[in-house]
């Protein structure tokens, strides 16, 4: 009998599914989704369009409306927003767009699970580069990957750490082919937005998500700025209807109406991050300076304190493949947690959890 992996294409026998290791639990800390809930006009929207023909019609082709309002939102023109389903649609779209089969995606490491994924997924390459001991992108050796793609991910997760604005303006002026800059979490940072550098450059792709600051993780709506010429290429690679019915409107009112609700929510995150990294220091621990809506902390024998923070009911996101070569994730023996910033009471709980399970 023929085997599943005799059958399958030879570049996707080494892919596995993303397996983050989610179970629901009472709180859940471990996706950095908005854990103040879905912003109120989005909320009227989705029950005012199931009745109507939103649902038995396609959606629009390419969700031209949505990207009109997606630029107003960047401050950029309509021809420069490409959508897709959630920015991992974005992401796989535009390795598929620009890189042949063979080529190679340089990405940081650690960074954003997915993105070796997808390159295996468009039979690429990745090509892991560390970070600095200061948790910034390497420019110098990723560029010397001569990758056709580079990724780079700002504030990066799961470090939370955002990338030095000159190590991404350095990257995007020397690379050979396209730069991705992910800013999935760009609302909860200080730090100015790669968007800046897009009149500057034809190559460079901004991806963005309302799954984070927006609050609509479960409708799947993420989308990428560039030059008209690149973002044509990613929309090619997408396909047509891949913005459904309900995102689109949700998203749409949540563009018009909810910025000020959207706006407040990440005040409020900001302010609560910087009280949960005091006292997460007060427990002993050492969390990464973070400009997103969550913290990573490395320490040994975090893995272990995940477990027994879940059978409390409290989910943070367990990883023991930070690596040791940085010198806060080799003391940590490459073990950390990750932990999703929401409401100040919820982290009180999580912080009993926490304390609890470092304690035993
Ligand atoms: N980029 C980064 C850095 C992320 O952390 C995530 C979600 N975990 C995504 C992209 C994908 O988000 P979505 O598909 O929900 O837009």
């Amino acid at each position: 009998m023929t085997s599943s992996l005799d059958i399958a294409r030879e570049s996707y026998r080494s892919i596995s599914l993303y397996a983050p290791n989610r179970a629901p639990a009472r709180v859940d800390l471990s996706d950095n989704t908005n854990l103040w809930g879905v912003p109120p006009a989005a909320a009227r929207a989705i029950a005012g369009a199931v009745a109507g023909a939103a649902v038995t019609r396609y959606p629009n082709l390419y969700a031209a409306e949505l990207k009109r309002e997606l630029a107003a939102y960047l401050g950029a023109a309509p021809d420069t927003v490409v959508t897709g389903c959630g920015s991992d649609d974005v992401l796989d779209s535009a390795v598929r767009a620009f890189g042949e089969p063979g080529d190679r995606v340089a990405v940081p490491d650690p960074s954003f699970a997915m993105i070796p994924i997808f390159a295996r997924m468009n039979a690429l390459e990745p090509v892991l580069v560390p970070l600095t001991g200061d948790f910034d992108a390497d420019a110098d050796a990723m560029l010397a990957t001569g990758a056709k793609l580079i990724y780079l991910c700002s504030p990066n997760n799961p470090t939370g750490a955002a990338l030095r604005p000159e190590t991404i303006e350095r990257v995007v002026r020397e690379a050979p082919g396209v730069v991705i800059v992910d800013e999935a979490y760009q609302e909860f940072s200080d730090r100015p937005s790669a968007t800046r550098l897009l009149a500057a450059s034809e190559r460079l792709l901004v991806c963005r998500t309302m799954s984070k600051a927006f609050g609509i993780a479960g409708l799947r709506v993420g989308y990428a700025a560039g030059a008209p010429s690149l973002v044509a290429e990613v929309e090619k690679s997408r396909g047509p209807y891949k913005v459904n019915a309900l995102a689109e409107r949700a998203a749409l009112a949540a563009l018009r109406e909810d910025l000020p609700w959207v706006r407040a929510r990440v005040a409020e995150a900001v302010e609560n991050r910087g009280r949960l990294a005091e006292r997460l220091r007060a427990l002993g621990l050492a969390p990464v300076p973070s400009q997103a809506n969550f913290v990573l902390v490395p320490f040994r024998g975090a893995c272990d304190v995940a477990r027994r923070m879940r059978d409390a009911g409290i989910a943070v996101r367990p990883f023991d493949d930070l690596g040791d070569r940085l010198p806060a994730f080799a003391a940590a023996g490459g073990e950390g947690l990750r932990i999703s910033v929401g409401p100040w009471d919820v982290l009180e709980e999580m912080l009993a959890a926490l304390a609890d399970a470092l304690g035993g």
